[in-house]
């Protein structure tokens, strides 16, 4: 099956909704993983609901979605790039994660955890800051969590539905727009709660089970619904070897030298997509030297 998502709208009522699908892209992000189960589906299920919040941003930009836990999973990142360019990646502490984990288990034993959603747009100002929303980890799943974030951020009545596995991330977001100011009201005033109604007889299976074309006729089949071209999310990772030079510099010449003299080289391996970068003696020091004349180049011109 085809890694996609779907858009539509309710043709006679104030309801839009999304469907996303994603699976060669889903594999890819997680092959060089090992997630237990339940890491796998929580993030799986991040990563398909960062897609359905990217479809809907109105500006050209990257969503970033992360929890820092307290638990047996420290980190969860899942970055969404301009194009539904999709990227994942979870953190672990040492000891073992119980199969029916549940998210408060994984990320919140300790009740403080937070999930961040930052959104970051392409045009943005050397100066500008990009936009962050932060939610407490209420709620028994990561649906739960995000409609929350959505009727507190974006003040728009919202309704989630995720699945995920090791083969497939998939999910459904419903909306309910606000009237048009001014526009003649929409007779279909029962459709929010019916959409919604219709959803919820979707079974975790069947979301990972059919595509979004089969999934919006099994569950819209009686309604008139308005569709977008669909669009199309894939794996693709931002790292490269000049930002792990980057990061290199940013560690210090130092340290850089203390792990050359330990290992021979230092290597630094890309904790989303697993690809490696290695530095010898050479690159460190030809790094340095360029990275250090760069700096003093830019600071004599202020
Ligand atoms: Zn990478």
């Amino acid at each position: 099956m085809a890694d996609t998502l779907l858009k539509f709208l309710f043709r006679d009522a104030p309801v839009r909704g999304e469907i996303v699908r994603l699976d060669a892209s889903w594999r890819a992000m997680t092959a060089h993983h090992r997630y237990p189960a339940p890491v796998l589906r929580l993030l799986g299920e991040m990563t398909a609901a960062a897609a359905l919040l990217a479809a809907n941003l109105k500006f050209d930009g990257a969503i970033v979605m992360q929890i820092q836990g307290n638990g047996p999973v420290r980190l969860l990142v899942v970055e969404v790039q301009s194009g539904m360019k999709l990227r994942a990646t979870a953190k672990l502490r040492e000891g073992s994660i119980a199969a029916g984990a549940t998210l408060q288990q994984l990320v919140n034993p300790g009740g403080d955890a937070r999930c961040a959603i930052t959104l970051d747009p392409a045009d943005r100002h050397p100066g500008q800051q990009p936009y962050q929303g932060v939610v407490p980890l209420e709620g028994e799943t990561i649906a739960q969590v995000l409609e929350h974030y959505l009727r507190q951020s974006e003040q728009v009545e919202s309704r989630l539905w995720l699945a995920a596995n090791g083969a497939a991330a998939a999910g459904v977001l419903l909306q309910k727009l606000p009237q048009d100011a001014g526009a003649a009201p929409r007779t279909d005033t029962d459709a929010w709660p019916r959409a919604g109604a219709l959803t919820a007889t979707l079974t975790a299976d069947e979301l990972l089970a059919l595509e979004p074309q089969a999934l919006a006729h099994r569950l819209y089949w009686e309604e008139r619904l308005d569709h977008f071209a669909p669009l199309a999310p894939r794996f693709e990772c931002s790292c490269s070897r000049g930002r792990s030079g980057r990061m290199l510099l940013a560690l210090g010449r130092e340290e850089a030298e203390s792990i050359l003299a330990e290992r021979g080289e230092v290597e630094i391996v890309c904790d989303f997509c697993n690809a490696r970068y290695a530095f010898d003696a050479v690159d460190v020091a030809q790094l340095f030297a360029s990275g250090i004349a760069r700096e003093t180049e830019s600071s004599a011109r202020h």
